[in-house]
């Protein structure tokens, strides 16, 4: 049986003075997630990463992107080895803000997976189709493509060590959340993708999240879901109060 996930993904929030006032006291969060077998996790800015690790412990701290190769002329970008050196193991790839402001494409999606794979990281992988897509019928289109050149061709050992979290782009940040018989249609989708191409064992043994405007209010209706394995949360993961209360609802 797969454990839960809640992962918190800050985006451009937080100076690291607020990130660490957040890790402060923590570890009574981190003690009932783990209690329960719930993996915690947060993607702050760059600059908040160190302070995180520092001052955090039993909780994934993860970067919101990293570049595939590990160093050169890319201004703006940080690489792998940057991230191992602070101790760092994990990182979203493919983030729909990414892909719609940075030209994120599945084929850089897919060097960068294999890089972090490289070095026995996580990549927590992001896929979802646009509101346009989503109207036409593509999804299920989309999703596959992202999933497919995304997870080309990688050893099937390592494919179970990448989380995915299926984030309809149109429920980001909107407040309008997917159903969760889409979610739980979508996602059961990316498995039988990921079974394909790597077989039943990777595709039961894989993590995959469901994310777009998940609240305290409606994180329950998602995870009581055995095919929904966590939520990926941006806006709802700011505050402790509201992350501890995602957190209680899923437990
Ligand atoms: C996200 O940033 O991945 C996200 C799902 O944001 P929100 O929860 O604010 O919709």
């Amino acid at each position: 049986m797969r454990n839960k996930i809640l992962f918190g993904n800050w985006k451009m929030n937080k100076t690291n003075a607020e990130a660490l006032e957040f890790a402060n006291g923590l570890s009574d969060l981190v003690e009932l997630a783990s209690s329960h077998n719930v993996v915690l996790g947060i993607a702050p800015s760059y600059l908040a990463l160190e302070t995180l690790k520092k001052h955090t412990s039993g909780i994934v701290i993860a970067s919101q992107n990293v570049h595939y190769l590990d160093h050169g002329a890319y201004t703006g970008e940080i690489s792998v080895p940057m991230l191992k050196e602070i101790g760092i193991n994990a990182s979203i790839i493919g983030h729909s803000e990414r892909r719609t402001y940075d030209n994120e494409t599945n084929e850089k999606c897919h060097l960068k997976i294999v890089r972090l794979l490289q070095e026995n990281m996580i990549p927590l992988y992001c896929v979802g189709e646009t509101l346009e897509q989503f109207e036409n019928g593509l999804t299920k289109e989309v999703v596959e493509e992202q999933i497919r050149i995304g997870l080309n061709n990688l050893d099937s050992a390592d494919v179970s060590k990448i989380i995915i979290a299926y984030e309809p782009v149109w429920s980001i940040g909107t407040g309008k959340n997917a159903s969760v018989e889409i979610a739980r249609e979508v996602i059961s989708f990316i498995r039988n993708v990921v079974e394909d191409m790597y077989g039943l064992n990777v595709a039961n043994s894989i993590h995959i999240l469901y994310g777009g405007s998940v609240k305290p209010e409606n994180i329950d209706s998602y995870l009581l879901n055995d095919d929904i394995d966590g939520a990926l949360v941006g806006g709802a993961s700011l505050t402790k109060e509201s992350f501890s209360l995602l957190l209680k609802k899923i437990i």
